[in-house]
């Protein structure tokens, strides 16, 4: 389940998929995994492999692939890595996929001792809302919803990077 409403449509997510694969620099961006979705993902596909982190959860083993698919056509490295739960038709957990994937290209970062909502630029249909429609929306109960999962689940927020604009302070 995707949470960004009107923002993004079904299909432009369906197409594009930019968010389940990752090059070398951008592995710090793959979802944490709470140990009750671990559980669920290994019953369902138990040739998935996970990494444990030390502060809580789990992070996704990611498949190594050539990039000579055109999807990676804009990218100089020769390797990328897939998530594991992206085939061809999209996110084999569909509605079950992990909570930053459902808020993805918003994230939730740390700035010295504050707390701050971020988007990221690379979702170009994201971009094409005005800003006050993306912030409207993040006041109608998703900035609520992403600050109470994070009190749970802390392992979702990331230090900030400046490529990131800021949205709101939470
Ligand atoms: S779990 Fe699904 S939505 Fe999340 S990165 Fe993997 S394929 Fe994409």
């Amino acid at each position: 389940m995707s949470r960004l409403g009107q923002l993004v449509s079904y299909d432009d997510c369906k197409e594009c998929r930019l968010c389940c694969w990752f090059t070398k620099y951008e592995l710090w961006e793959t979802p944490v995994i709470t140990d009750i979705k671990r559980a669920f993902i290994k019953e369902k596909y138990p040739e998935t492999q996970f990494v444990s982190r030390e502060q809580g959860g789990s992070l996704f083993v990611m498949k190594e692939t050539a990039a000579a698919d055109k999807k990676y056509s804009d990218i100089a490295d020769d390797i990328v890595f897939d998530c594991p739960m992206l085939d061809k038709t999209g996110c084999k957990l569909g509605q079950e996929k992990p909570f930053e994937c459902s808020i993805w290209p918003y994230r939730i970062m740390s700035q010295e001792d504050k707390l701050l909502i971020s988007v990221s630029t690379l979702c170009k249909p994201m971009c094409e809302n005005s800003l006050e429609k993306v912030i409207s929306h993040l006041k109608s109960g998703l900035a609520k919803e992403i600050s109470d999962y994070a009190k749970t689940n802390p392992g979702i927020i990331k230090e900030y990077n400046d490529g990131y604009p800021i949205l709101m302070y939470i």
